[in-house]
């Protein structure tokens, strides 16, 4: 049995029968990719040293547009790209394994990407955030700040929440930029402090 006739026997296995799942359309592109051994060459410690931060919007993947490949950047994505206690949470917890692997100098850059037309602007929305807030049972007064209307100004304000945390530039470098929909661009507003 050779690698993609393997790769197809796990899938109907263990996923048993999926042609009426949404998920069917991935999982043969998974079998694209177990051929093509997409798989190999995976590191821990990411190529470019990168952590990227940014929106779980489907036309914001860093994958394609900052063209990452396998083990390239660590990426973190949630509603608007937005600098969370979670997310910094798991910034600790990455330069913690950093530290105990012996790493010395940069840990790693973040960099926070906003972007243009954020679905987050429904935040905005007072009937909207009221509904929001009373489902996940949080008072709606501090759900306006998460609302990207504005990237450039809520990268640089999420920039300086992430340095203000990590004050250490030596060791976790934070860089902000925004992402444009319709070009496909990425603008730097915030660049690496020197
Ligand atoms: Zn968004």
């Amino acid at each position: 049995m050779n690698e993609l006739e393997k790769a197809d026997d796990a899938a109907s296995t263990t996923s048993g029968n999926l042609e009426g799942s949404r998920f069917h359309t991935a999982l043969q592109r998974n079998r694209s990719f177990v051929a093509a051994e997409g798989h190999r060459g995976g590191v821990v410690v990411p190529n470019l040293g990168l952590i990227v931060i940014t929106c779980l919007d489907p036309r914001t993947d860093p994958a394609l547009f900052l063209g990452l490949g396998l083990s390239d950047a660590i990426v973190e994505r949630n509603v608007g790209g937005r600098v969370t206690p979670e997310v910094i949470n798991d910034i600790f917890f990455l330069a913690q394994i950093g530290e105990l692997m012996g790493s010395e100098g940069l840990l790693y850059e973040v960099a926070i990407i906003h972007h243009n037309q954020c679905g987050t602007g429904f935040l905005a929305n007072d009937e909207f955030r009221r509904r929001y807030a009373d489902r996940i049972g949080v008072d709606q007064s501090g759900l306006v700040a998460k609302a990207v209307l504005d990237p450039v100004a809520t990268v640089v304000s999420d920039v300086e929440l992430l340095r203000s945390v990590f004050a250490d530039p030596a060791r976790i470098a934070v860089s902000g930029h925004v992402y444009d929909v319709e070009t496909g661009l990425v603008t730097t507003i915030a660049p690496v402090e020197p």
